[in-house]
């Protein structure tokens, strides 16, 4: 299937890297609830909580695996959108501080694990390789050299290559938030983590290697950002989903579920910056589909982005 250039791929690195550097302070709203010992000049928003997923390999084969379909079938009616509920992991969340690297290592260790069980079922009704786990790989440099090429965005990115698929997690920017607000740094944290295996969830079912192909297809500009912008939506929807999916045994209420909402709609493209991963409004929207999809249960089928008409996708 996709076999991408090493050239391409540079020029996926440096699209990054635009995007990279932004200040890193909590939303308005966040801000003005801290204490005045803040100093940190707040911005309006914040930048997306990652760097474009990446992608140099093939899904490994699953039973009933399609990626010999059209690239529009596989990205839009994938077998993902009729798998039913995600399973809740009934994972309780960690109590650590997450001031050290240490602490954020544990929080999204168990997270990742937890999130590996609850796409389980779903995966394996899409036909997907659903034992197929990514690999978590901590980092604490702005410089990541990964399989799939250098990153300089200091964020988190999802690299597939060689048949397997890895989630880069910096441990800084939550290390940076947690003293501002510890509560949105456990946001944070948790959301970050669940839009990477997001990405890994795309690429075990065909989606990531299929959008990829789409974007390459197209001829301008605009059209390969909105196809970037529909997989990155997507990949926040499904983050959401896995976490909602597990509502009744996390804490996603009170300050920290305020926190996550903080963090969704805060959190998008910059002016200035590659329009690459949805506007704040649309990412909003497509994280509260995720989390909220039923009443008590959530479902991957509530986060087709790629069936959604543009201005949902801006
Ligand atoms: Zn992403």
């Amino acid at each position: 299937m996709v076999n991408l250039s090493r050239t391409t791929l540079r020029g996926f690195a440096a699209v990054g890297a635009l995007a990279g550097f932004a200040a890193m302070a909590l939303p308005n709203a966040q801000a003005a609830q801290t204490s005045s010992t803040n100093t940190t000049a707040a911005v309006a928003s914040t930048p997306p909580v990652d760097s474009t997923a990446k992608v140099m390999s093939p899904p490994p084969a699953g039973d009933l695996l399609t990626t010999k379909s059209s690239l529009t079938n596989v990205v839009r009616y994938n077998r993902l959108y009729k798998t039913g509920a995600i399973t809740p992991s009934k994972c309780k969340e960690v109590n650590v501080s997450l001031r050290t690297s240490a602490g954020v290592q544990a929080y999204v260790s168990q997270l990742d694990r937890c999130i590996y069980a609850a796409w389980a079922l779903p995966l394996k009704q899409a036909g997907a390789a659903y034992k197929v786990a990514p690999k978590l790989i901590f980092t604490t440099s702005y410089k990541v050299n990964s399989p799939c090429g250098l990153d300089t965005t200091g964020r988190a990115f999802m690299c597939a290559a060689g048949g397997k698929s890895y989630i880069y997690f910096p441990v800084t920017p939550v290390i940076n938030y947690w003293k501002q607000n510890p509560t949105f740094a456990r946001a944070y944290a948790s959301f970050t983590i669940a839009h990477e295996y997001g990405h890994h969830v795309q690429w075990l079912t065909g989606i990531l290697n299929a959008s990829w192909q789409r974007q390459y297809g197209f001829s301008t500009s605009a059209a390969q950002l909105e196809e970037s912008r529909r997989r990155e939506l997507q990949a926040s929807c499904l983050g959401t989903a896995v976490l909602g999916s597990n509502k009744r045994y996390y804490p996603w209420s009170g300050g920290l579920m305020t926190q996550l909402n903080n963090v969704v709609s805060n959190s998008g493209d910059q002016p200035g910056y590659p329009r690459d991963h949805g506007s704040l409004k649309n990412h909003a929207f497509w994280s509260t589909m995720g989390f909220n999809a039923k009443h008590s249960y959530t479902v991957a089928g509530n986060c087709n982005t790629f069936n959604a008409s543009s201005a949902y996708v801006a």
